[in-house]
């Protein structure tokens, strides 16, 4: 892989970040199950880390699309 364009380096970073944010909020939805949320946090709970989730999940899509993209016009990998 090469190091030499800024701008794919930025981008890796950013699919980096985006995808540690991903898997941090599958984490919270793995530790936590729907029926301790529901006792604990209320109903609504559960569906608000599912939707986190799926924000990160969209965000880490769309991050990496932007890096394929850049290396298919770039040519920089
Ligand atoms: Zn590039």
């Amino acid at each position: 892989m090469s190091t030499r364009c800024k701008t794919g380096l930025m981008l890796k970073a950013r699919v980096r970040a985006d995808l540690k944010v991903y898997g941090d909020a599958i984490a919270v939805l793995q530790k936590y199950s729907i029926a301790a949320l529901s006792a604990l946090e209320g109903p609504g709970s559960f569906k608000k880390g599912q939707e986190l989730a799926e924000r990160a999940r969209l965000a880490y899509g769309v991050s990496r699309q932007k890096l394929e993209d850049h290396i298919a016009a770039h040519g920089c990998e």
